[in-house]
């Protein structure tokens, strides 16, 4: 399930990502740009513009909550994709696989107490941005448990 989104979903997008689906994010696109890239990539165009989706000959879908958490919920709920949830498996920022890396190898780029503490570091091969559990992840999860109220 691959998705694209108009200019009002960013966080939304952010959060799809952070639980690993693959979501085009381009706020600077133009609605015909969104369309195209929804076709030439088979993508499902969320979005929170009816007219947008009126005109749009791509599959489409009306994102009807307000807040980005009744967004996220109802996207998972409409697309059955609990069961399909990886989360951080995906760069939020540019929506990239992440990949296994040897901390060795980025050490000069990693904060000291997390090369000695860490043993899972991540890298985004498209931005190269480092991830590894720090604090931020756990308040992500706990905050992926309270949005799936598990
Ligand atoms: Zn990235």
């Amino acid at each position: 399930m691959k998705f694209v989104v108009d200019v009002m979903l960013g966080r939304l997008a952010r959060w799809l990502r952070l639980l690993g689906f693959d979501v085009v994010y381009r706020p600077d696109a133009s609605d015909e740009q969104l369309i195209a890239i929804a076709e030439a990539e088979e993508r499902t165009l969320l979005t929170k513009d009816t007219r947008l989706l009126r005109d749009c000959r791509v599959n489409g879908y009306l994102v009807r909550s307000a807040r980005w958490e009744d967004q996220l919920r109802e996207v998972l709920a409409e697309f059955h994709l609990r069961d399909l949830i990886r989360a951080f498996t995906r760069c939020p920022e540019c929506n990239t696989p992440l990949v296994a890396v040897e901390k060795e190898a980025v050490r000069s780029r990693l904060p000291q107490n997390v090369y000695e503490e860490q043993t899972d570091v991540h890298l985004c091969p498209g931005c190269s941005r480092l991830y590894w559990a720090g604090t931020h992840v756990e308040r992500m999860s706990r905050k992926i448990e309270e949005l799936l109220g598990e």
